[in-house]
Parts: C-alpha cells; sequence; structure tokens
C-alpha cells in the first residue's frame, strides 16, 4: 500500500513536472515578440544582410521573425502589402521603390497607431519624398536630400545639439573604417549598462544627414575624423523618434556583414528593437561586448 501511494506520488508529481515545463515553453512561445524585416531592394547587398539581421533578433530568444520581400526595382508594387499590424516590430532593411498608396498608408497607421519600427542604415536613404517617412526617420540621406528636407543635425564638441539649416546636399561617408560610438543617454534602457565609449567594427559612418529631427532622440555619436573625409563633428548614428504613438529606433551602422558582425551592433539592434515594440528591454548586455579600443565580432 505505502508503495503504491508512493508510485502514485511520484507519478503525480511527474505529470504535474510536465505540465508546468510545457506551460514555460508555451507562454515564453506566446511571450516572444513578432517581427517582421522588410526588403527587397536595395543599393547594398540585402540578400546577404537579411538573413544576418534576422539571426541577430532571433539570437535573443526574443523574437519570432518573419521577411517580406518587395517586388524588384522597377516592378508593379501593388501586389507588396505586409500586413504591419501583425507584428510588434518591422525593422527595415528596404531602399527602392516607392510602396503603392495603400501600403503606405497602411505603414504610416501602423506606426503611428503604436508599432515599432526599426530603420537600418540605407533605410534612412529611402522614400526622400515622402515627408511622414522623413518623420519617422527624423534623419536621412542621399537621393536629393537638401536643406529643403530639414537642417543637419550633429553635436558639437561640447555635446550642445546642432540644427544647421545652411543648403546643401544630405549624406555623405568617408572611406569605411573601425570607429568610437560614443553613448550619449547612458539611463535609456537601449543604452543602459553599455560602456560609454566602445569600438565598432569596419562601417560607414554617415555624416551631413538632414531631416525634420522633430521628436528625436540622440542615443549615440560617432565623431567624423577630417582624416577619414569626414566632418570634424559628432554625428548621430543610434537615435529613438516618437511619430504618433509609435517608437522608432534608427541606426545609421550595418553597411555590410562585417558591420552587422559587430556585437555592439547586434546588441543595440535587438535591445532597439524589443523598445520600439514594448517600450522596455530586457535583453542583457553580453560578455563580448567591445571596449573602448577593441572590437568584437561574431561569425
Ligand atoms: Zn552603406
Amino acid at each position: 500500500m505505502i508503495v503504491r501511494v508512493l508510485l502514485f506520488e511520484l507519478v503525480c508529481c511527474g505529470i504535474v513536472l510536465l505540465s508546468a515545463g510545457e506551460a514555460a515553453a508555451q507562454s515564453s512561445a506566446e511571450e516572444k515578440l513578432r517581427a517582421l524585416i522588410i526588403d527587397g531592394q536595395n543599393n547594398h547587398d540585402w540578400k546577404t544582410t537579411t538573413p544576418l539581421l534576422r539571426r541577430a533578433l532571433e539570437s535573443s530568444g526574443r523574437f519570432t521573425v518573419e521577411v517580406a520581400t518587395s517586388p524588384p526595382e522597377g516592378k508593379d508594387m501593388r501586389g507588396f502589402r505586409p500586413k504591419f499590424a501583425d507584428y510588434d516590430v518591422v525593422v527595415s532593411n528596404y531602399n527602392g521603390d516607392r510602396w503603392s498608396a495603400a501600403t503606405e498608408k497602411d505603414f504610416d497607421a501602423y506606426v503611428s497607431g503604436g508599432g515599432g519600427f526599426v530603420a537600418v542604415h540605407a533605410a534612412n536613404n529611402a522614400f526622400p519624398e515622402w515627408p511622414d517617412y522623413n518623420r519617422m526617420i527624423g534623419l536621412g540621406g542621399w537621393y536629393g536630400r537638401t536643406e529643403r528636407h530639414g537642417p543637419y543635425v550633429y553635436l558639437d564638441d561640447s555635446g550642445k545639439l546642432v540644427r544647421d539649416t545652411s543648403p546643401g546636399p544630405g549624406g555623405h561617408h568617408g572611406p569605411q573604417h573601425e570607429f568610437q560610438i560614443r553613448v550619449r543617454d547612458r539611463e535609456h534602457p537601449i543604452m543602459r549598462g553599455l560602456p560609454p565609449v566602445w569600438m565598432h567594427t569596419k562601417d560607414e559612418l554617415y555624416d551631413q544627414l538632414r531631416g525634420p529631427a522633430a521628436d528625436m532622440h540622440i542615443l549615440a555619436t560617432a565623431y567624423s575624423s577630417p582624416e577619414y573625409n569626414g566632418t570634424g563633428r559628432h554625428e548621430p548614428l543610434l537615435m529613438t523618434l516618437q511619430y504618433g504613438n509609435g517608437r522608432v529606433f534608427h541606426t545609421a551602422l550595418g553597411h555590410a556583414d562585417y558591420s552587422i558582425g559587430c556585437v555592439g551592433f547586434i546588441t543595440t539592434l535587438q535591445r532597439g528593437a524589443e523598445w520600439a515594440a514594448t517600450g522596455k528591454v530586457t535583453i542583457d548586455v553580453p560578455k563580448d561586448f567591445p571596449t573602448a579600443k577593441k572590437s568584437s565580432s561574431r561569425d
């Protein structure tokens, strides 16, 4: 009898444990954030970089990721109509033809209605003549951007924000190199716990970006050195923006596979996407994060 009771208890216990385990697995799947990467046109190698962005997000354990690929340049875009509203965050790796009016309206409604949006590198080259898109990203470059699109925005040596309305083209970079990223808001959830300065892997250092830069908050800058044909200014490279009820994280980093492999890029992408989706950050700073002097990459 005693043996039977013990067995019964063991079995019950086992069942209870199994159920608890299953429930935990289920709830963690439910808690994952849904991310959508947009690609299909870019003057960059999106076929290489989208899988890396996807892996960066998935490796955090925080996201499930799907990809929406547009038709090629010059083709009919009317069939490209991702269901933005099904996702917690949309990550753009897109720089190409305008979307259909319906898709652009959907996207505006999604972000302004409280959706999360992450713009990666040349996504800030896209859509110069879509004013609301320029408001979402705050700053952009190339493709005919000028003073018409907004001021140049940067920090001076004392850390003061400058909005320079002088005329001229928007968007420039010198030769690619490794450069230091300087955190400008150590208390922001995306940046909390990161070293104040870290060495980024080889990348383009975008400078002379211009745009409305309304409701824009600069998280990090890099010094654009004249040695590398730069401006001698501290250029904003990681930003957050508010667009209606939506949160936007803008990283101007990420030119190529070796730039996206930087642990600093990966960590800020993961945390920026989580913040854009939820307003909070739970993703830890990894042990292999770069230091001020030494960059750190993952394959
Ligand atoms: Zn680039």
